[in-house]
Formats: structure tokens, C-alpha cells, sequence
């Protein structure tokens, strides 16, 4: 047999969170943002659920080229751009569009042959200090691309918040501010938000808002979970209890002996390791659940396997169905024990999962 572990992907979950997206986007347009195999979901599927999207942003090419292999037919947007003069006539046979962030991109198009017109979006730095250009040369940057033949006069301009999941700090509506001034007096699409931003910033909804995380239920914002905005969750991960064994009191519990009994009890032994993509970095407390009920994982996460306390689930049996995220369990709750944000656990799903569908 092979493995328990599985996440099963919920078609409507993601449907409706694209929905729900839309409500709060305020008449703003949507950019699906499907980087990462859509957050761990699975880029075709997600992508599929996704039909009503205005937009997908993906992080390379081969994200683009998988979508259209898909038959999507939506614009697509590189959110990096191109990396080399080659992507240039990639993004042609593609039908791509690239962020333009750096210099050296808007060299490579001035020095291509190919007149067609590509159309980009320009990325300014607002504050976030990764990707973009610094306020001081991005109208140089656009006067720049409005003066090559072969780009689409109708430059979109784009930022990206690196705080907007923090609903009273200064850095939102200072880059913004930093964003409105840049650009002032320019015609153009402009897109700004990001998830956090979508629920904690509608001044910056903009033309377009770009949420990823939110389609998939998830939220980023400290303490809430995407329930409570209105989100589900699109993945439950799953697997099953293998063991129950009666382990005495002051006995030590897995490597490193890290975790001991404090009375005789039962340790239940689960098919899901951090080989699945489980966080070894889950402390002992974090919530599994089984039977009903919500328990604490207890010692280390092993490569295959993990071991939970069982006192609070005396109705749990080998072979019962244990979840490890998911609807009643959300994911950002296992992130916070896991010093981490929701996306790095579905993203981090590895390859011997076995990934199922519903339309729940
Ligand atoms: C990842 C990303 C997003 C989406 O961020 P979420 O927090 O998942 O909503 C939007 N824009 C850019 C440029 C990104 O890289």
C-alpha cells in the first residue's frame, strides 16, 4: 500500500474565495496570483477553478507556458519579467506580459529586432526595497518604454506592499503615497494590492488587486485565519493513525528525547513526516486532529511519521483518519506553531503526496 498522506484540493473553495475576492475588490479587476504551482494547489487545477479570473500572475515563463498548454486564455503576467533577451520572444509565442523592474530589461527590449508590441507592466519600489525601480527613475524607466516600438504604449504600473498584512502601520499608505506622487499625471492600469491589502487597505484597491494567498483561503494577517474574512480553506491534508501505544510515565517520546509522558498514557502514531512536507519545526502542542477532537503533537516530527497525545481522544483507533490541515484545522493556526506563515505549508507539499480533488 502506498501512503496515507494525501491533500485533498476543494474546486468550490477556490471558486468561492475568487468570489468573495471580487466582492471585497470593489469593482477592481482581478489578477489571480498562481505562483509556486498555486500555492502548493496545483497550477492547472487551480488555474481551472479559476475561470473567472481577469488575470494570472505567475513568477516564470514556464508558469506561463504550463497555463497556456492548459488553455487559458486570460492575460498572463510574468511577475518578475524577463531574465534574458531569449524571454522576449517566449513571451511573444506565449502571448505573455512582463513586469519590467530593472534597467537591464528595458536594455534587452531596446536591443530586440522583434516589433511587435509586448505589453508590461512597470514596477516601481515603493518601499519594499525587492523588485522595482527606485522612485527617482521610474518616470525615466517609463518615458523609456514609451519610446520603444516594440512595447504596448499602455504601460501598467505596479508596486508591492511589504507590510500591508498590518492594518495600523505607517508603511501601507506611505508607499502608496510614494506610488500616487511617482506616477502622477500617467495614464495607465494600476495595481497595488496584494491579499492583505485587499482586506485591510481599500483605498489601494486600484484597478487591479493581485491576491494569492486569499484565493486559497489562507490569510497572513497575524492572528485571524481566512475564515474569518470570509475565506475556506482550499487544501486538507490528511492521513491516518497507525499506532496507538501505551507508553509509561517519564518515558521519553522520539529523537532527542525532547517530549516526556507525564503519566502512563497512550501516544498515537501518525503516517506524516516532514518527508510529506509536515513542519519539522512544529513545536510539541501543535493541533492535529483525530477523532473529533483537536490534540497536541508531542516530541519531534520525523521524517515519516509523527506522535500525538491521545489523553483528550480516547475514542481515536489505528486507521482513523487524522488531519493535519484543513477545514476544522486551519493551516495558519499550524503555521504560528511552526514559527511560519500558512503559504510556506502549502507550498511545501512534496512530490509523495498524493494530491485528490472535490468540488466541496
Ligand atoms: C506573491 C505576490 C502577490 C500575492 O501576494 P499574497 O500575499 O499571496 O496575496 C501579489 N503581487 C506580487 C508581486 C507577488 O509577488
Amino acid at each position: 500500500m502506498s501512503r496515507a498522506t494525501s491533500a485533498t484540493i476543494h474546486l468550490g473553495a477556490l471558486r468561492d474565495n475568487l468570489a468573495r475576492a471580487r466582492e471585497l475588490g470593489g469593482g477592481a479587476r482581478i489578477m489571480a496570483v498562481v505562483k509556486a504551482d498555486g500555492y502548493g494547489h496545483g497550477l492547472e487545477r487551480v488555474a481551472r477553478a479559476f475561470a473567472a479570473a481577469d488575470a494570472f500572475g505567475v513568477a516564470c515563463i514556464a508558469d506561463g507556458q504550463r497555463l497556456r498548454a492548459a488553455g487559458v486564455r486570460q492575460r498572463i503576467v510574468v511577475l518578475s519579467g524577463i531574465d534574458e533577451p531569449a524571454d522576449i520572444a517566449e513571451m511573444h509565442r506565449l502571448d505573455l506580459e512582463s513586469a519590467v523592474h530593472h534597467a537591464a530589461q528595458i536594455d534587452w527590449l531596446a536591443a530586440d529586432r522583434d516589433r511587435r508590441p509586448l505589453r508590461v507592466w512597470l514596477k516601481l519600489d515603493s518601499g519594499m526595497h525587492r523588485l522595482g525601480f527606485a522612485p527617482s527613475h521610474a518616470r525615466k524607466a517609463y518615458e523609456r518604454l514609451r519610446s520603444l516600438p516594440n512595447v504596448d504604449p499602455a504601460i501598467a504600473l505596479m508596486t508591492h506592499f511589504a507590510n500591508s498584512d498590518v492594518f495600523d502601520d505607517a508603511q501601507t499608505p506611505a508607499q502608496a503615497g510614494v506610488f500616487d506622487a511617482t506616477f502622477a499625471g500617467i495614464d495607465g492600469e494600476r495595481t497595488l494590492a496584494n491579499s492583505a491589502a485587499v482586506l485591510g487597505w481599500r483605498d489601494a484597491r486600484a484597478d487591479w488587486i493581485r491576491p494569492g494567498g486569499l484565493l486559497y483561503g489562507i490569510s497572513v494577517v497575524a492572528g485571524r485565519v481566512g475564515a474569518d474574512f470570509g475565506f475556506r480553506p482550499a487544501m486538507t491534508f490528511a492521513s491516518k493513525l497507525v499506532a496507538i501505544n501505551r507508553i509509561a510515565k517519564g518515558e521519553a517520546i522520539g529523537y532527542a528525547a525532547t517530549w516526556r509522558c507525564p503519566e502512563d498514557m497512550d501516544i498515537g502514531v501518525v503516517q506524516v513526516g516532514y518527508g510529506d512536507g509536515y513542519p519539522r519545526s512544529a513545536a510539541a502542542g501543535t493541533p492535529v486532529r483525530v477523532a473529533g477532537v483537536d490534540v497536541p503533537l508531542v516530541g519531534r516530527v520525523s521524517m515519516d511519521l509523527i506522535t500525538i497525545d491521545l489523553r483528550t481522544a480516547p475514542g481515536a483507533r489505528v486507521g482513523d483518519r487524522v488531519v493535519l490541515w484543513g477545514d476544522a484545522l486551519p493551516v495558519e493556526r499550524i503555521a504560528a506553531h511552526a514559527g511560519t506563515i500558512g503559504y510556506e505549508l502549502t507550498c511545501g507539499m512534496t512530490r509523495r503526496v498524493r494530491f485528490l480533488e472535490d468540488e466541496r
